[in-house]
Protein backbone atom coordinates (compact mmCIF):
# COMPACT_ATOMS: atom_id res chain seq x y z
CA UNK A 1 0.00 0.00 0.00
CA UNK A 2 1.33 3.59 -1.28
CA UNK A 3 -0.13 4.65 1.96
CA UNK A 4 2.25 7.99 2.57
CA UNK A 5 1.24 8.79 -1.14
CA UNK A 6 -2.12 8.29 0.15
CA UNK A 7 -1.68 10.38 3.00
CA UNK A 8 -0.59 13.04 0.94
CA UNK A 9 -3.36 13.22 -1.36
CA UNK A 10 -5.65 13.04 1.51
CA UNK A 11 -7.73 17.06 2.06
CA UNK A 12 -6.18 18.70 4.58
CA UNK A 13 -8.61 19.40 7.98
CA UNK A 14 -9.47 23.27 8.57
CA UNK A 15 -12.17 25.34 10.18
CA UNK A 16 -12.86 27.68 7.36
CA UNK A 17 -11.76 28.28 3.60
CA UNK A 18 -12.65 31.75 2.54
CA UNK A 19 -12.74 31.98 -1.44
CA UNK A 20 -12.44 35.27 -3.16
CA UNK A 21 -11.76 37.18 -6.73
CA UNK A 22 -8.56 39.13 -5.13
CA UNK A 23 -6.47 38.93 -1.91
CA UNK A 24 -4.12 41.73 -0.76
CA UNK A 25 -1.75 39.72 1.46
CA UNK A 26 0.54 42.44 2.41
CA UNK A 27 3.43 39.88 2.92
CA UNK A 28 6.62 40.42 2.79
CA UNK A 29 6.31 40.64 -1.09
CA UNK A 30 3.53 42.70 -0.87
CA UNK A 31 1.89 40.02 -3.15
CA UNK A 32 -2.18 40.50 -4.90
CA UNK A 33 -3.50 36.99 -5.62
CA UNK A 34 -6.70 37.00 -7.46
CA UNK A 35 -8.80 33.83 -7.66
CA UNK A 36 -7.38 32.93 -4.31
CA UNK A 37 -8.17 31.38 -1.05
CA UNK A 38 -7.40 31.71 2.51
CA UNK A 39 -7.34 28.86 4.64
CA UNK A 40 -7.88 29.09 8.67
CA UNK A 41 -7.28 26.72 11.58
CA UNK A 42 -8.00 28.04 15.03
CA UNK A 43 -8.22 31.04 14.14
CA UNK A 44 -4.94 31.62 12.24
CA UNK A 45 -4.34 31.77 8.35
CA UNK A 46 -2.49 28.21 7.55
CA UNK A 47 -2.56 28.87 3.55
CA UNK A 48 -2.71 31.70 1.09
CA UNK A 49 -3.00 30.12 -2.21
CA UNK A 50 -4.76 30.25 -5.84
CA UNK A 51 -8.77 28.72 -5.50
CA UNK A 52 -8.36 25.89 -7.16
CA UNK A 53 -5.25 24.45 -5.65
CA UNK A 54 -6.78 25.22 -1.66
CA UNK A 55 -10.06 23.58 -2.64
CA UNK A 56 -8.60 20.46 -3.67
CA UNK A 57 -6.10 20.60 -0.70
CA UNK A 58 -8.47 21.39 1.85
CA UNK A 59 -11.80 19.63 3.35
CA UNK A 60 -12.96 22.94 5.16
CA UNK A 61 -15.81 22.19 7.77
CA UNK A 62 -17.02 25.81 6.60
CA UNK A 63 -16.78 27.64 3.58
CA UNK A 64 -17.40 31.28 2.94
CA UNK A 65 -17.68 32.27 -0.72
CA UNK A 66 -16.79 36.05 -1.10
CA UNK A 67 -16.43 35.79 -5.01
CA UNK A 68 -16.98 39.64 -6.38
CA UNK A 69 -14.75 40.60 -3.48
CA UNK A 70 -11.43 41.39 -2.28
CA UNK A 71 -9.87 40.14 0.73
CA UNK A 72 -7.15 42.74 2.51
CA UNK A 73 -6.17 42.06 5.82
CA UNK A 74 -8.25 43.80 8.80
CA UNK A 75 -7.14 47.86 9.40
CA UNK A 76 -5.15 48.77 12.09
CA UNK A 77 -6.09 51.84 14.28
CA UNK A 78 -2.87 53.07 15.82
CA UNK A 79 -4.46 56.00 17.83
CA UNK A 80 -8.14 56.25 18.85
CA UNK A 81 -10.32 57.07 22.35
CA UNK A 82 -12.65 55.01 21.81
CA UNK A 83 -15.93 56.08 24.03
CA UNK A 84 -15.29 59.42 22.24
CA UNK A 85 -17.56 58.72 20.14
CA UNK A 86 -20.20 59.70 22.58
CA UNK A 87 -18.56 63.54 21.86
CA UNK A 88 -18.71 63.35 18.34
CA UNK A 89 -20.25 66.68 16.92
CA UNK A 90 -20.41 68.41 20.56
CA UNK A 91 -17.85 70.71 19.79
CA UNK A 92 -16.39 70.94 16.26
CA UNK A 93 -14.19 73.85 14.48
CA UNK A 94 -11.24 74.64 17.40
CA UNK A 95 -7.74 74.81 17.67
CA UNK A 96 -6.62 71.79 20.08
CA UNK A 97 -6.39 73.75 23.11
CA UNK A 98 -9.44 75.74 22.84
CA UNK A 99 -11.19 72.32 22.00
CA UNK A 100 -9.74 70.38 24.96
CA UNK A 101 -9.91 72.64 27.70
CA UNK A 102 -13.11 74.83 27.11
CA UNK A 103 -14.63 71.66 25.92
CA UNK A 104 -13.47 68.29 25.78
CA UNK A 105 -11.93 68.16 29.40
CA UNK A 106 -14.69 69.85 31.24
CA UNK A 107 -17.00 67.37 29.97
CA UNK A 108 -15.07 64.09 30.12
CA UNK A 109 -14.30 65.06 34.07
CA UNK A 110 -18.00 63.78 34.50
CA UNK A 111 -17.93 60.56 32.12
CA UNK A 112 -19.22 57.21 34.45
CA UNK A 113 -18.65 53.52 33.72
CA UNK A 114 -22.12 53.12 32.19
CA UNK A 115 -21.82 56.33 29.73
CA UNK A 116 -18.19 54.83 28.92
CA UNK A 117 -19.49 51.75 28.15
CA UNK A 118 -21.55 52.72 25.79
CA UNK A 119 -19.51 55.15 23.87
CA UNK A 120 -16.60 51.85 23.46
CA UNK A 121 -19.80 49.92 21.94
CA UNK A 122 -20.50 52.21 19.75
CA UNK A 123 -17.09 52.96 18.91
CA UNK A 124 -16.49 49.13 18.21
CA UNK A 125 -19.35 48.75 15.74
CA UNK A 126 -17.85 51.90 13.61
CA UNK A 127 -14.78 49.84 13.78
CA UNK A 128 -16.13 46.69 12.89
CA UNK A 129 -18.45 48.20 9.84
CA UNK A 130 -15.57 50.42 8.65
CA UNK A 131 -12.96 46.87 8.69
CA UNK A 132 -10.37 47.73 11.64
CA UNK A 133 -10.01 44.64 13.53
CA UNK A 134 -7.62 45.62 16.16
CA UNK A 135 -6.82 49.46 17.90
CA UNK A 136 -4.43 51.03 20.41
CA UNK A 137 -6.71 52.78 22.87
CA UNK A 138 -6.22 55.65 24.93
CA UNK A 139 -8.88 56.90 27.92
CA UNK A 140 -10.35 56.26 31.06
CA UNK A 141 -11.37 53.16 32.96
CA UNK A 142 -9.75 51.06 30.58
CA UNK A 143 -11.70 47.89 31.61
CA UNK A 144 -14.72 48.70 29.96
CA UNK A 145 -13.43 49.46 26.95
CA UNK A 146 -11.41 46.18 27.27
CA UNK A 147 -14.56 44.67 27.78
CA UNK A 148 -16.95 46.21 25.26
CA UNK A 149 -13.86 45.01 22.48
CA UNK A 150 -13.39 41.62 23.98
CA UNK A 151 -17.23 40.89 24.15
CA UNK A 152 -17.54 42.31 20.28
CA UNK A 153 -14.72 40.10 19.17
CA UNK A 154 -11.82 43.24 18.48
CA UNK A 155 -8.35 42.92 19.65
CA UNK A 156 -7.33 46.15 21.63
CA UNK A 157 -4.25 47.59 23.36
CA UNK A 158 -5.72 49.00 26.37
CA UNK A 159 -4.21 52.79 27.72
CA UNK A 160 -5.07 53.89 30.87
CA UNK A 161 -4.65 57.60 30.67
CA UNK A 162 -3.17 60.12 33.00
CA UNK A 163 -1.80 63.65 33.74
CA UNK A 164 -0.02 65.06 36.26
CA UNK A 165 -0.44 63.95 39.98
CA UNK A 166 -2.80 64.59 41.89
CA UNK A 167 -5.83 64.72 39.51
CA UNK A 168 -9.41 63.91 39.84
CA UNK A 169 -8.70 59.83 38.55
CA UNK A 170 -5.62 59.51 40.55
CA UNK A 171 -4.27 61.07 43.70
CA UNK A 172 -0.71 60.06 43.43
CA UNK A 173 1.09 57.94 40.91
CA UNK A 174 1.46 55.05 42.97
CA UNK A 175 -2.75 54.76 43.03
CA UNK A 176 -2.11 55.05 38.79
CA UNK A 177 0.63 52.47 38.31
CA UNK A 178 -1.04 50.02 40.88
CA UNK A 179 -4.49 50.75 38.45
CA UNK A 180 -2.40 49.71 34.99
CA UNK A 181 -1.00 46.72 37.09
CA UNK A 182 -4.48 45.42 37.42
CA UNK A 183 -5.89 46.23 34.29
CA UNK A 184 -3.03 44.62 32.52
CA UNK A 185 -3.50 41.28 35.19
CA UNK A 186 -7.58 41.75 34.15
CA UNK A 187 -6.65 40.77 30.87
CA UNK A 188 -3.67 39.24 30.73
CA UNK A 189 -5.29 35.54 29.43
CA UNK A 190 -7.52 37.37 27.06
CA UNK A 191 -6.17 36.62 23.90
CA UNK A 192 -7.57 39.76 22.40
CA UNK A 193 -6.95 42.50 24.95
CA UNK A 194 -3.49 43.46 25.90
CA UNK A 195 -2.52 46.59 28.08
CA UNK A 196 -0.04 49.75 27.44
CA UNK A 197 1.20 52.71 29.87
CA UNK A 198 -0.38 55.94 28.31
CA UNK A 199 0.57 59.53 30.18
CA UNK A 200 -1.61 62.30 27.92
CA UNK A 201 1.40 64.29 26.49
CA UNK A 202 4.60 65.40 27.21
CA UNK A 203 3.10 69.06 28.12
CA UNK A 204 0.58 67.94 31.03
CA UNK A 205 2.94 65.35 32.59
CA UNK A 206 5.88 66.56 34.25
CA UNK A 207 9.23 64.87 32.94
CA UNK A 208 9.92 62.98 35.58
CA UNK A 209 6.27 61.07 35.82
CA UNK A 210 6.85 60.14 32.02
CA UNK A 211 10.33 58.39 33.29
CA UNK A 212 8.95 56.58 35.75
CA UNK A 213 5.92 55.72 34.20
CA UNK A 214 8.07 54.44 31.08
CA UNK A 215 9.94 52.61 34.15
CA UNK A 216 6.54 50.76 34.56
CA UNK A 217 5.76 49.80 31.01
CA UNK A 218 9.39 48.08 31.02
CA UNK A 219 8.92 46.05 34.48
CA UNK A 220 5.69 44.65 32.72
CA UNK A 221 6.98 44.23 29.28
CA UNK A 222 4.26 46.23 27.50
CA UNK A 223 3.83 49.10 24.99
CA UNK A 224 4.33 52.91 26.30
CA UNK A 225 2.38 55.87 23.87
CA UNK A 226 1.95 59.41 24.42
CA UNK A 227 0.66 62.26 22.57
CA UNK A 228 3.81 63.97 21.10
CA UNK A 229 4.83 67.06 19.22
CA UNK A 230 0.80 67.37 18.11
CA UNK A 231 0.86 71.28 16.93
CA UNK A 232 3.27 74.43 17.09
CA UNK A 233 1.06 75.50 19.93
CA UNK A 234 2.34 71.84 22.29
CA UNK A 235 5.61 72.70 21.56
CA UNK A 236 5.66 76.89 22.43
CA UNK A 237 3.94 75.07 25.47
CA UNK A 238 6.87 73.08 26.27
CA UNK A 239 9.67 75.04 25.70
CA UNK A 240 7.83 77.60 27.82
CA UNK A 241 7.50 75.69 30.79
CA UNK A 242 10.65 73.35 30.39
CA UNK A 243 13.20 75.45 28.35
CA UNK A 244 12.94 72.24 25.56
CA UNK A 245 11.12 70.81 22.18
CA UNK A 246 8.53 68.21 22.99
CA UNK A 247 11.06 65.49 21.46
CA UNK A 248 14.43 66.85 23.81
CA UNK A 249 12.03 66.35 26.54
CA UNK A 250 11.62 62.40 25.68
CA UNK A 251 15.20 62.08 24.48
CA UNK A 252 16.84 63.92 27.76
CA UNK A 253 14.56 60.94 29.81
CA UNK A 254 15.62 58.29 27.69
CA UNK A 255 11.88 58.03 26.28
CA UNK A 256 13.25 57.47 22.75
CA UNK A 257 12.94 53.54 22.27
CA UNK A 258 11.20 50.64 19.89
CA UNK A 259 8.78 50.24 23.12
CA UNK A 260 7.58 53.62 22.39
CA UNK A 261 4.96 54.88 20.25
CA UNK A 262 4.21 58.66 19.76
CA UNK A 263 0.74 59.96 18.56
CA UNK A 264 0.47 63.04 15.97
CA UNK A 265 4.39 64.17 15.47
CA UNK A 266 3.67 67.18 13.14
CA UNK A 267 5.80 69.37 14.64
CA UNK A 268 8.91 67.79 14.40
CA UNK A 269 12.18 68.99 12.86
CA UNK A 270 15.04 67.39 11.03
CA UNK A 271 17.35 66.27 13.18
CA UNK A 272 14.76 64.86 15.35
CA UNK A 273 13.47 62.54 13.24
CA UNK A 274 16.69 61.48 12.84
CA UNK A 275 16.64 60.46 16.80
CA UNK A 276 13.23 58.91 16.13
CA UNK A 277 14.69 56.32 13.83
CA UNK A 278 17.67 55.60 15.36
CA UNK A 279 16.43 55.00 18.18
CA UNK A 280 13.31 52.66 16.74
CA UNK A 281 10.31 54.70 18.24
CA UNK A 282 7.47 54.29 16.61
CA UNK A 283 4.90 57.60 15.08
CA UNK A 284 1.29 57.25 14.22
CA UNK A 285 -0.40 59.51 11.89
CA UNK A 286 -3.55 61.19 12.47
CA UNK A 287 -4.09 63.32 9.16
CA UNK A 288 -8.10 63.92 9.65
CA UNK A 289 -7.48 65.05 13.08
CA UNK A 290 -4.67 67.43 11.90
CA UNK A 291 -6.45 68.98 9.49
CA UNK A 292 -9.54 69.33 11.62
CA UNK A 293 -8.13 71.16 14.85
CA UNK A 294 -6.07 73.08 12.39
CA UNK A 295 -2.70 71.26 13.99
CA UNK A 296 -0.70 71.07 11.01
CA UNK A 297 0.93 68.45 8.45
CA UNK A 298 3.14 65.46 9.80
CA UNK A 299 6.79 65.34 7.53
CA UNK A 300 5.40 61.30 6.98
CA UNK A 301 7.20 61.01 4.06
CA UNK A 302 10.64 62.03 5.29
CA UNK A 303 9.99 59.81 8.73
CA UNK A 304 9.63 57.00 6.47
CA UNK A 305 12.85 58.09 4.37
CA UNK A 306 14.85 58.28 7.51
CA UNK A 307 13.95 54.54 8.18
CA UNK A 308 10.87 55.58 11.32
CA UNK A 309 7.35 52.97 11.81
CA UNK A 310 4.53 55.24 10.72
CA UNK A 311 1.45 54.01 11.34
CA UNK A 312 -2.17 55.31 10.91
CA UNK A 313 -4.49 56.11 13.19
CA UNK A 314 -7.82 57.86 13.43
CA UNK A 315 -7.70 59.80 16.75
CA UNK A 316 -11.15 59.93 18.85
CA UNK A 317 -14.32 60.93 17.20
CA UNK A 318 -14.57 63.79 18.43
CA UNK A 319 -11.63 65.31 16.70
CA UNK A 320 -12.00 63.39 13.57
CA UNK A 321 -14.74 63.01 13.55
CA UNK A 322 -14.95 59.16 12.46
CA UNK A 323 -13.89 55.63 12.73
CA UNK A 324 -12.90 55.13 9.83
CA UNK A 325 -9.37 54.27 8.59
CA UNK A 326 -10.79 53.95 4.92
CA UNK A 327 -11.05 57.61 5.54
CA UNK A 328 -7.57 58.30 7.10
CA UNK A 329 -5.79 56.36 4.93
CA UNK A 330 -6.84 57.91 1.66
CA UNK A 331 -5.91 62.00 4.01
CA UNK A 332 -2.75 60.26 4.59
CA UNK A 333 -2.09 59.86 0.64
CA UNK A 334 -3.20 63.10 -0.22
CA UNK A 335 -1.93 65.17 2.33
CA UNK A 336 1.44 63.54 2.00
CA UNK A 337 1.74 64.66 -1.08
CA UNK A 338 1.17 68.17 -0.76
CA UNK A 339 3.13 68.25 2.57
CA UNK A 340 6.41 67.64 0.51
CA UNK A 341 5.09 69.27 -2.39
CA UNK A 342 5.95 65.61 -4.45
CA UNK A 343 3.10 64.07 -6.20
CA UNK A 344 4.58 60.35 -5.69
CA UNK A 345 4.75 60.82 -1.84
CA UNK A 346 3.15 58.43 0.20
CA UNK A 347 2.00 56.12 -2.17
CA UNK A 348 -0.90 53.80 -2.71
CA UNK A 349 1.15 50.94 -1.18
CA UNK A 350 2.70 53.24 1.59
CA UNK A 351 -0.53 53.85 3.06
CA UNK A 352 -1.61 50.57 3.05
CA UNK A 353 1.23 49.41 5.04
CA UNK A 354 0.69 52.56 7.28
CA UNK A 355 -3.05 51.03 7.94
CA UNK A 356 -1.97 47.83 8.55
CA UNK A 357 1.79 46.25 9.19
CA UNK A 358 3.46 49.54 10.65
CA UNK A 359 -0.02 50.20 12.82
CA UNK A 360 0.43 46.73 13.88
CA UNK A 361 4.10 47.28 15.12
CA UNK A 362 3.31 50.67 16.73
CA UNK A 363 0.89 48.17 18.73
CA UNK A 364 3.24 46.33 19.68
CA UNK A 365 1.37 43.28 17.70
CA UNK A 366 3.71 43.06 14.81
CA UNK A 367 2.42 39.64 13.56
CA UNK A 368 -1.14 41.61 12.59
CA UNK A 369 -1.83 43.80 9.65
CA UNK A 370 -1.04 40.53 7.05
CA UNK A 371 -2.91 37.65 5.73
CA UNK A 372 0.14 35.40 5.34
CA UNK A 373 0.07 31.66 6.96
CA UNK A 374 1.36 31.48 10.77
CA UNK A 375 -0.32 35.01 11.51
CA UNK A 376 -4.01 35.26 13.10
CA UNK A 377 -6.51 35.61 10.49
CA UNK A 378 -7.61 38.74 10.95
CA UNK A 379 -9.37 39.98 7.57
CA UNK A 380 -12.02 42.03 5.95
CA UNK A 381 -13.83 42.28 2.42
CA UNK A 382 -14.59 44.76 0.37
CA UNK A 383 -17.30 44.20 -2.08
CA UNK A 384 -16.19 45.02 -5.81
CA UNK A 385 -19.40 45.45 -7.36
CA UNK A 386 -19.62 48.45 -5.99
CA UNK A 387 -19.95 51.57 -8.51
CA UNK A 388 -16.64 53.31 -7.55
CA UNK A 389 -14.59 49.99 -7.52
CA UNK A 390 -15.50 49.29 -11.21
CA UNK A 391 -13.19 48.65 -13.56
CA UNK A 392 -9.98 47.23 -11.14
CA UNK A 393 -6.72 47.73 -12.69
CA UNK A 394 -4.48 47.75 -9.26
CA UNK A 395 -6.47 46.62 -5.55
CA UNK A 396 -3.87 48.34 -3.20
CA UNK A 397 -4.58 51.81 -5.63
CA UNK A 398 -8.95 51.33 -5.15
CA UNK A 399 -8.27 50.57 -1.16
CA UNK A 400 -6.58 53.88 -0.75
CA UNK A 401 -8.12 55.92 -2.84
CA UNK A 402 -11.18 55.01 -4.19
CA UNK A 403 -12.82 52.97 -1.32
CA UNK A 404 -14.84 55.00 1.25
CA UNK A 405 -14.95 51.74 4.08
CA UNK A 406 -18.70 51.42 3.40
CA UNK A 407 -17.62 48.65 0.60
CA UNK A 408 -17.09 46.77 3.70
CA UNK A 409 -18.84 43.58 3.19
CA UNK A 410 -17.44 41.00 6.08
CA UNK A 411 -15.25 41.56 9.07
CA UNK A 412 -13.38 38.47 11.01
CA UNK A 413 -10.73 38.84 13.95
CA UNK A 414 -9.00 35.71 14.68
CA UNK A 415 -11.55 33.28 12.44
CA UNK A 416 -14.51 34.42 13.80
CA UNK A 417 -16.51 36.65 11.13
CA UNK A 418 -18.40 39.68 13.66
CA UNK A 419 -19.68 41.50 10.39
CA UNK A 420 -20.94 39.93 7.19
CA UNK A 421 -23.41 41.93 4.71
CA UNK A 422 -24.80 44.55 7.22
CA UNK A 423 -25.55 42.19 10.02
CA UNK A 424 -23.61 42.71 12.91
CA UNK A 425 -23.14 38.97 14.96
CA UNK A 426 -21.61 40.02 17.98
CA UNK A 427 -23.44 43.80 18.98
CA UNK A 428 -26.81 44.75 19.32
CA UNK A 429 -26.96 48.24 17.07
CA UNK A 430 -30.47 49.11 17.28
CA UNK A 431 -30.54 49.08 21.23
CA UNK A 432 -27.33 51.25 20.72
CA UNK A 433 -29.15 53.65 19.29
CA UNK A 434 -31.26 54.33 22.03
CA UNK A 435 -28.73 54.24 24.61
CA UNK A 436 -26.83 57.58 22.13
CA UNK A 437 -30.07 59.08 22.13
CA UNK A 438 -29.83 58.96 26.11
CA UNK A 439 -26.26 59.87 26.22
CA UNK A 440 -26.62 62.40 24.05
CA UNK A 441 -28.99 63.91 26.54
CA UNK A 442 -26.25 63.86 29.54
CA UNK A 443 -23.55 65.45 27.11
CA UNK A 444 -25.83 68.49 27.24
CA UNK A 445 -26.58 69.10 30.73
CA UNK A 446 -23.10 67.72 31.92
CA UNK A 447 -21.62 70.59 29.58
CA UNK A 448 -24.66 73.10 30.75
CA UNK A 449 -25.58 74.02 26.99
ZN1 LIG B 1 -5.38 61.55 20.68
Amino acid sequence: MASTAFADSAPRACDLLVRADAVITQDDERRVLTDAAVAILNGMVIEVGDYATLDARYDPLQRLDMSGKMLMPGLVNGHTHLPMTLLRGFADDLPLMDWLEGHIWPVEAKLDEDLLGIGARLGCAELIRTGCTAFLNGYFHERVTGEAASGCGLRAVLGEGFFAFPSPFFPTAEVCWEAIRSLEEHFRDDPLVRTAVTPHAAFTVPPEVLAASFELAESLDIPWQTHLAESPTETAVCLGKYGMRPVEILRREGLLSPRVTLHHCVDVEEKEIAQLAASGTNVVHNPASNLKLCSGMSPVQAMLDAGVNVGLGTDGASSNNQLNMFRDMGLAALMGKVRHGDASAVNAQTALDMATRNSARCLGWPELGRIQAGHPADMIALDLSSPNLMPVFNHVSHAVYASTGMEVCMTMVAGEVLYLYGEFRTLDVSGLRKEAVRCAKWVRNASGK
